[in-house]
């Protein structure tokens, strides 16, 4: 890299300086398009899951754990995967661990009603979203139905170009004087957060068609729905519907120098850490690679399939008893280093008020430490050791692999957390690395094209040690 560092200070390098030859931008353009690709289809975490599996299994990873390169996921919703290293597990493994759920707006178990001349779905919204930002656009809806039969149907609706889409309807400006003097957390209510799915009866020769329905539209739909999918509205009791944004991630910006898409939080992290562990060099004395991306991180990690589960625990006693059954798990467990793989705030072009500029994360400069989160005096956060950051920055000058330093929004401003402190929680060392994203969590959030590449890098050299 060209930028000389002066001797005495420390000023952040712009990832985009790695990529000012035409043959390295447009390996990075190529990175970006393929993650591009991966957004546009991975809108849940079940997708996401099903994607890495596939993935891993094209380069030689089975859920054998005799074997060297292993994955196993827990009801298609997370999944942990490991490269046995050269070294033995009594130096513990090098683990990233990401999620795979984003905020979405989930149908309840009796979503349908009919009312005022349409049919809507009705919704209970997953993480934490800005309401707002979900009405008057196009949805789509993602998910599974299971059925009694033990059999599931799964759907896809609004992505493909002449799929009908949904969309949730917003008050007229017209008619919106009151709402327009509330509190922003009072002026959007989530019951009114019901998703547009119908509005005409079926036709009179249709052979279904009750002629004494109550709710024509809705029996519409339903019939529908039978037709194509072979569903009874009871069947949506044990459904995971998603409403999701509709149609495909993009290049923002006349230079392409952005990426705008749904899901990034925390999407680029599984997809930067999958690129990494499959493409990782095995080298001399390299430890374990390993990968875990969980769900439910949006709402807390709990569930089977979020962090604080047993799942990692029962996956590294199996590895441990495959791979070296006379090495307690617990050492390998404390000899881990893990990078909390999580996306992390961009100063904000427009809200530069919220962030305190020198420890804010900058779009463009690569991924981001945090070396703690957590809010109202870090109370929440599992602070990383300072000698494990400093081996990590080391690491990473090394390879000249850009990387800054980020602290989520001014102090008392507000704060956040992740996956960081179950993993701090088997003692093994841990901090957040992940790129900046604008607009995080909303239905279109933004991301550097040269961060995606700079993480894939950051990643890989974490894994190769
Ligand atoms: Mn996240
Ligand atoms: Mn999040």
């Amino acid at each position: 890299m060209s930028t000389k560092k002066s001797p005495l200070t420390y000023e952040p390098v712009s990832a985009w300086e790695g990529c000012s030859t035409t043959t390295r931008r447009r390996q990075v353009n190529a990175l970006a398009q393929r993650y591009i690709d991966f957004l546009s289809s991975c809108k849940t975490e079940r997708e996401t899951i099903a994607y890495v599996q596939k993935r891993l299994a094209e380069a030689g990873f089975s859920e054998d754990f005799r074997k060297a390169s292993v994955m196993r996921s827990l009801h298609g919703k997370c999944l942990f995967a490991v490269r046995k290293g050269r070294s033995t597990l009594a130096s513990g493994v090098r683990l990233i661990a990401a999620h795979a759920d984003s905020p979405r707006l989930d149908f309840k178990q009796r979503p349908i009603i009919e009312q005022s001349e349409v049919v809507q779905g009705k919704t209970h919204y997953y993480g934490g979203i800005r309401k707002y930002q979900w009405l008057a656009r196009p949805l789509a809806l993602h998910g599974v139905v299971a059925l009694e039969n033990g059999k599931s149907v799964s759907l896809v609706i609004g992505e493909k170009p002449g799929d009908p889409v949904f969309t949730i309807a917003d008050l007229l400006p017209h008619l919106a004087q009151k709402q327009s003097a509330q509190k922003v957390s009072e002026a959007f209510e989530g019951e009114k957060l019901n998703v547009v799915i119908g509005h005409s009866p079926a036709l009179a020769s249709a052979s279904k068609k009750d002629p004494d329905a109550k709710s024509p539209l809705k029996a519409h739909v339903l019939q529908l729905l039978n037709e194509q999918y072979g569903i009874r509205e009871e069947d949506l009791v044990s459904a995971e519907i998603q409403a999701v944004p509709a149609g495909p991630a993009r290049f923002v910006g006349l230079d392409k120098g952005l990426i705008g898409g749904y899901g990034q939080d925390d999407r680029i992290c599984v997809f930067a850490a999958l690129e990494a562990l499959t493409s990782a060099r095995a080298v001399a004395n390299g430890q374990s690679m390993a990968v875990i991306f969980w769900d439910k991180e949006e709402i807390g990690s709990d569930g089977a399939t979020g962090a604080s589960s047993r799942f990692l625990q029962y996956c590294m006693e199996d590895m441990t008893r495959a791979w070296a059954p006379a090495i307690p798990v617990s050492q390998v467990f404390m000899r881990t280093k893990a990078l909390s793989a999580d996306v992390t705030a961009a100063l904000d072009p427009d809200f530069p008020e919220v962030h305190e500029k020198q420890n804010a994360a900058r779009l463009g400069f690569g991924p981001c430490f945090a070396k703690f989160g957590g809010s109202r005096g870090k109370y929440g956060s599992s602070e990383a050791e300072a000698e494990f950051f400093a081996e990590l920055r080391g690491l990473l000058n090394k390879k000249n692999i850009p990387w800054q330093v980020a602290e989520l929004g001014k102090v008392d401003v507000g704060g956040g957390g992740t996956v960081a402190l179950f993993l701090a929680a088997y003692g093994m060392d841990v901090i957040d690395c992940g790129p900046a994203l604008l607009s995080m969590h909303s239905p279109f959030e933004l991301s550097s094209v040269a961060d995606v590449s700079a993480t894939v890098d950051a990643y890989r050299a974490f894994l190769e040690g």
